[in-house]
């Protein structure tokens, strides 16, 4: 906006000022007309608003603003121009203008009140906005388009900013929780959304937070329930997803979910069909096995060299058979979250040493240096010696497994600060690095070890990291192909903690 003149500016000055004033006012890239304050009739127009609209000059002098036929409805542009006498400054964001040819096209128009001299004159502005229009209308569109995509979708969803304030919330996500988006819209969405954890209904919602101070895209912990307003739990599974500008920097997040009570109730039945199945055969196959060692005796009638061999194998598949089932029986367990933690005074050192010597067949078999290092200081540990069998059998019988014959493992366990830490290094084949971040999963088996050994079942290390998180306690692991793996489990020295149930895991 050009506003040049000052009241008391001096008349040379005025006279300067003036020159350069007609001179911005020839080549300004905005149209200008100059109206008399008192009359309203247009006394000067530029060349860029003659060649915007089309008019000639003639066209423009000596005539009203309201009679150019530049803006259509007289009586509102009179009322205007009332306004503007009165306050000496209009605006209008956007007015809609046709040019000579019938062109439809948008103005910014600004119109201010100034002085030279004893007179006052009012300068317009009027710049072209149309092509801004254009693309605003389009970018409107587009949200609109985007908007009723969202809330016609099947899945709640809704937007976070970086501070996890909700800025959009879906039709799905309202009927959900209860709670409608003009109340949700503005919160955080701590305030609106309550996700717990099925079991012990503890909050669940850090993994909006992870995705807010990662960027990463996270998924919501298994077992996630929804509380709606009215306190009806939904069981919700998905993830949220990182919103990124484009030069990399976080605005927030989008976390989407949805219902899944039908397949919680599904993957339910199917865990409990596991579990009682796995039950059930368990008796039969220790009669199997306790069959064919009483066979294997030889208390019963000597057995030919073909004989014992085939009673052998029975015996082996028997007993791969029994861990299969045992591990199955474990992990429907883990999974109905039924079952019990019982921690109680109990002696670690002899307990790993009574879960070594189980291997002492295999360890002298393939000619293993199986080290033992037990801290002296630790007498007794708060703990579930079931559950702490089940641990040192699925690590040390890996170990064993995955180190060829000759090899070394180490079993170490130590008081270090807080903490009691276990270690069991082996000098193995090692994990290969693309399958280190899966190997906790279920069933999940590295490549190399379904050549080393063809009839693990890759549940062994996905009940050790549950029995562990379940019990206060962290396992990791270092592991570098052809060199070997070292596990670590830590405690706090307060020992694992307790959890209620029904059932006892198996070992
Ligand atoms: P598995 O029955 O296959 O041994 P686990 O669940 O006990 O199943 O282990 C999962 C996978 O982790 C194994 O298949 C193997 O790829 C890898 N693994 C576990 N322990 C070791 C180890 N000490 N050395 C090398 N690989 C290991």
């Amino acid at each position: 906006m050009f506003n040049l003149f000052k009241e008391d500016k001096s008349l040379e000055d005025l006279s300067i000022s003036e020159e350069r004033y007609r001179r911005l006012f020839e080549t300004a890239q905005d149209g200008i007309l100059l109206l008399d304050i008192n009359t309203g009739l247009i006394t000067d127009v530029n060349k860029f608003l003659i060649d915007m609209l089309g008019y000639s000059k003639s066209d423009f002098l000596k005539k009203h603003v309201w009679e150019v036929g530049l803006f259509k409805n007289e009586d509102e542009q009179k009322e205007n121009f009332k306004i503007l006498q009165e306050k000496g400054y209009v605006r209008f964001e956007n007015l809609p203008l046709e040019t000579i040819n019938g062109k439809k096209i948008n103005v910014e128009f600004v119109a201010n009140s100034y002085r030279v001299g004893d007179e006052t004159v009012i300068q317009c502005n009027i710049r072209d906005i149309t092509e801004r229009v254009k693309a605003e209308n389009k970018l409107f569109d587009i949200a609109v388009r985007d908007e009723a995509m969202l809330q016609s979708l099947g899945d709640a969803v809704f937007a976070c900013d970086k501070y996890g304030i909700i800025t959009l919330f879906n039709k799905k996500s309202e009927e959900m929780t209860g709670i409608k988006s003009a109340d949700a819209i503005g919160k955080h969405f701590r305030e609106v959304l309550t996700f717990v954890q099925e079991e012990g209904e503890k909050r669940n919602d850090g993994f909006i937070d992870r995705v807010l101070t990662t960027n990463k895209e996270t998924v919501m912990e298994k077992n996630t329930l929804l509380v709606s307003n009215t306190g009806v739990k939904i069981p919700v599974s998905d993830s949220a997803s990182p919103i990124i500008d484009s030069k990399g920097n976080s605005l927030g997040c989008v976390v989407v979910f949805h219902d899944v009570t039908m397949e919680r109730s599904v993957d339910k039945a199917k865990t409990e069909l596991v579990a009682l199945a796995s039950h059930q055969m368990r008796t039969p196959l220790t009669a199997i096995l306790w069959y064919t060692e009483l066979i294997k005796s030889n208390d019963y009638g000597q057995l030919n060299e073909r004989q014992s061999q085939f009673a052998d194998e029975i015996y082996n598949a028997g007993k791969r058979m029994a861990v299969l089932v045992n591990s199955l029986l474990n992990v429907s367990r883990l999974e109905m979250g039924s079952f019990i933690i019982e921690p109680v005074d109990s002696d670690i050192v002899g307990l790993a040493k009574n879960n070594v010597s189980i291997f002492k067949t295999q360890i002298y078999t393939k000619k293993i240096d199986f080290v033992e290092e037990y801290d002296p200081e630790i007498t007794s540990f708060l703990a579930d010696p079931k559950l702490l069998g089940i641990l040192f059998q699925n690590i040390i019988s890996n170990a064993i497994k995955y180190t060829p014959p000759g090899g070394k493992v180490t079993l170490s366990i130590k008081k270090e600060a807080d903490n009691l830490n276990i270690s069991l290094a082996d000098n193995g084949y090692g994990i290969p690095k693309n399958d280190q971040d899966k190997i906790f999963n279920k069933l999940y088996r590295a490549e190399n070890a379904k050549i080393i050994d063809p009839t693990g079942n890759g549940l062994g290390l996905y009940i050790v990291k549950e029995i562990i998180s379940h019990s206060g306690g962290k396992i990791w692991f270092d592991s570098k192909v052809g060199k070997g793996t070292t596990f670590y489990i830590s405690y706090p020295l307060t020992g694992m903690s307790k959890k209620e149930g029904d059932k006892f895991l198996v070992s």
